[in-house]
């Protein structure tokens, strides 16, 4: 008998040789009928596989995030036997999962186009009905290498793959692939799928190597699941940043320069609202602000450590005789402008912020609008202080974070602490500290948080703060990263209470990321139409006839005056016309006026997304507009 250990502590007793299967049996009908996969001793292993020594196991159902990826990439098996029974010459070459689904690379000269998409789908629906079971087996490498003489690529996948140990799966009649595995138990387990695209993709991603065809495809636990995806797809479609960016003149790209965003001048109000805002916020919170050159010598990139690890994402440039970089990071010249003076405990906290332009180099293939560029501006900070500071900072941090986040509208975020790696430097007793300082601010502000274990930098542990959007997408903005590294590379030191000099505790924030991308999110989140306060126009004056022109300049100078942002449509277009163009450009308000407005100083008042109108007198309208710009109000009502 074999002592088998569950995820509650609890232990059975299983016959030797029992398998997964026979054991998520024993525990209970229900989870022996969900049950994927499981895992024995942290391996992921085939629910058929015989369990012969005492161990722990987890049997994995599709709740579980890995339990969805297994039925996924079982799902890539179903897809390619589907393809391969279609088409007869493919050759398959390589099917992982990613996120929210799987692809596998398939080599046939034929095309497979979108309208094939369905008669996969039907005979993968098929394979799926037939319920047949995924059976493992084993061979050595060289039996491997054997049996697939002729075919380079699964021969080449071998080649690849550590362990003497290769493995095989059949489903049921002759279709069989090199798989490491796990799979789910039998193809009748899997959930609702869809394909979804196909594109080129070379073998290796090396052009030199053969064109294959990448076929994509997801699946979820149930139809349900796969229907909310698609809808949730299809609204971030219509919401994408790069064709709302477009369409309202707000940035651009240019194959002058791949990956670096164009700001217009719509752009750079969202932007310059945000850093106004950001500022303020940052002097509530008692920051100080510098701005350090992005060309600096190689040298400082030496001691800084990031020539040794970060060159590939670095841009360099040579001039009089020497080597210079273009900063991907802004800490090593702040780290030269704490080194400018002496410094005391009595002056720590020190909380240096810096709107930093970065360059970091990205393959072109990944970039992405304004999520993913090669030159962004990080809100930066660093916070120089000593060991029995940095909880009531990270508190600090935590109060300025939240409060950024919520002007957005952002009121759903979570956060991951990331604790020692095995590789570290600084003492344990150093770790402890920091460690225990986050995780007491974290329940200090009441906030639950995931522990990544072992995640952290090699120089220390980090907070990550992730916001989620409408579509229930979740995005890391803010990071808190404390650092024992950057202080002895830079020799940084204080003058502390017992007059010895030490080195100050140093911790890298940021709360946006980057500002291009965040502007990209909340284009998304918001689907263009931006909150009053960061609208590049807030509000349009529309005349119903040439008689009212007078009135409606008046209305524009009194906002203005009041540094609301707008302008005068006094075109011989039709008022309905002119309401239709305004709705385009999703503007929070409209103003109608006609003779009748100009005669009770009031103006009529369209809010964006709404069908009534209503009048009311200009000075109150002013005084409205004001309280929601000045307290970041989302609500547009009047
Ligand atoms: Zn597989
Ligand atoms: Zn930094």
């Amino acid at each position: 008998m074999a002592k088998i250990t569950l995820p509650d502590g609890s232990i059975i007793e299983a016959a030797d040789g029992a398998t997964a299967k026979q054991i998520a049996e024993q525990i209970g009908a229900g989870l022996a009928k969900a049950a994927l996969a499981a895992k024995i001793n942290d391996n992921l292993v085939d629910l058929a596989t015989p369990i012969k020594t005492d161990a722990s196991i987890q049997i994995i159902t599709a709740k579980d995030e890995i339990g969805l990826e297994i039925m996924r990439h079982s799902c890539a098996h179903i897809m390619a036997e589907a393809i391969c029974s279609l088409w007869p010459n493919a050759k398959l070459v390589y099917g992982p999962t990613v996120e929210e689904g799987f692809y596998y690379d398939i080599d046939l000269d034929e095309p497979i186009r979108p309208t094939d998409f369905e008669r996969i789908e039907a005979k993968m629906s098929e394979i799926v009905k037939a319920d047949k079971p995924f059976i493992r087996k084993e061979m050595t490498r060289a039996e491997a290498l054997k049996k697939l003489a002729g075919d380079i690529y699964k021969s080449d996948n071998v080649n690849r793959a550590t362990g003497d140990i290769m493995s095989f799966y059949s489903s049921g009649d002759g279709f069989e692939d090199l798989c490491r595995g796990p799979h789910i138990p039998s193809t009748g387990k899997a959930g609702a799928f869809k394909i979804m695209s196909v594109a080129g993709a070379y073998w290796h991603g090396d052009p030199s190597q053969k064109m294959l065809q990448r076929v994509y495809g997801t699946a979820f636990r149930n139809r349900k699941e796969l229907d909310d995806f698609l809808t949730r797809l299809e609204e971030a479609k219509k919401r994408d940043h790069r064709v709302i960016g477009k369409q309202l003149d707000l940035f651009s790209f240019n194959d002058a320069g791949p990956g670096f965003a164009f700001m217009h001048p719509k752009g750079m109000i969202i932007w310059n609202s945000i850093v106004e805002f950001w500022r303020g916020v940052h002097n509530k919170f008692d920051y100080e602000e510098i701005k350090t050159p992005i060309i600096l010598n190689k040298e400082l990139w030496h001691k800084s450590g990031h020539w040794d690890h970060y060159k590939e994402n670095m841009y360099f440039t040579r001039f009089d005789d020497a080597d210079y970089a273009i900063k991907p990071m802004n800490c090593p010249g702040g780290c030269l402008v704490y080194k400018t003076r002496k410094h005391s405990y009595r002056e720590f906290p020190l909380r240096v912020a810096e709107l930093g332009l970065v360059h970091r180099h990205e393959a072109s293939g990944v970039i992405h609008g304004l999520f993913r560029v090669r030159q962004f501006t990080q809100d930066d900070a660093h916070i120089f202080c000593t060991p029995d500071q940095i909880e009531a900072e990270i508190i600090g941090v935590i109060e300025l974070t939240f409060e950024i986040y919520r002007a957005f509208g952002f009121d759903d975020f979570h956060v991951e602490l990331s604790t020692k790696p095995e590789n570290h430097i600084g003492s344990d007793e150093i770790w402890d500290i920091a460690t225990n300082a986050l995780k007491k601010a974290l329940a200090h502000k009441k906030i639950d948080y995931k522990i990544n274990e072992g995640d952290g930098a090699f120089y220390g542990p980090k907070i990550d703060f992730h916001i989620q959007d409408c579509l229930k997408r979740s995005w890391q903005l803010g990071t808190i990263q404390l650092d024992f590294s950057m202080p002895q590379r830079f020799e940084l030191v204080y003058t502390d209470k017992d007059n010895t000099e030490k080195a100050p505790v140093m911790i890298h924030r940021a709360v946006l990321g980057s500002f291009e991308r965040f502007i990209g999110i909340l284009i998304e989140h918001y689907a263009g139409e931006m909150p009053l306060w960061l609208s590049p126009e807030q509000v349009r004056i529309l005349t119903i006839s040439e008689k009212s022109n007078d009135y409606a300049k008046a209305v524009e100078k009194i906002l203005k005056e009041n540094k609301i942002r707008c302008s005068c449509d006094l075109s011989d277009e039709k008022i309905g016309a002119k309401i239709a163009f305004t709705h385009t450009e999703k503007l929070p308000y409209m103003l109608v006026v006609g003779p009748k407005e100009a005669q009770t100083e009031s103006v009529n008042v369209r809010i964006r997304g709404q069908q009534q109108n209503k009048t009311i007198k200009l000075d109150e309208f002013v005084k409205m507009a004001l309280q929601k710009i000045a307290d970041k109000q989302i609500d547009l009502n009047v």
